[in-house]
């Protein structure tokens, strides 16, 4: 069974910085021409993770506070004070969203819903290039 690879990239203002990358997943997804089978996308690094939303600004927003609530940034992290670093509460959040997502599909389209977008939600706390990785397994 055929394995296709593809490499993807995007800029993100971290602080839970949430991309909607699924124009880019059926991008990678059309370009491979598969009939059918099923796709994972996984982010390269612990301090984003992807998942699926109705991506629109104010589902956006609350799942923004959902993880602002749950795992706030101003609680203390051993892991600053053993790296100095300021993002505890960064590889928390990535690491209970997880890294990565796998969709089905079907003479070449995404089985998403009509109102589900697949995300990727950078937790870090400064902007970055995030790199994932779009893989494709079918016939
Ligand atoms: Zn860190």
């Amino acid at each position: 069974m055929p394995v296709f690879t593809v490499r993807k990239s995007l800029e993100s203002h971290g602080n839970n910085h949430t991309t909607d990358i699924t124009s880019q997943v059926v991008h990678a997804l059309t370009e491979t021409a598969v009939d059918s089978g099923i796709v994972t996308i996984f982010v390269t690094g612990s301090t984003a993770g992807i998942t699926t939303i109705e991506f629109e600004p104010g589902c956006v927003h609350d799942l923004s506070a959902a993880f602002d609530r749950l795992f706030p940034r101003d609680l203390r992290y051993l892991h600053h004070e053993r790296w100095g670093d300021d993002n505890g509460h960064s590889h928390i959040r990535a690491a209970m969203l997880g890294p990565s997502l796998t969709v089905p599909f079907e003479q070449g389209q995404l089985l998403l819903g009509t109102w589900q977008q697949i995300i990727l939600v950078d937790f870090d706390t400064r902007p970055r290039t995030r790199n994932y990785v779009v893989q494709i397994i079918g016939e």
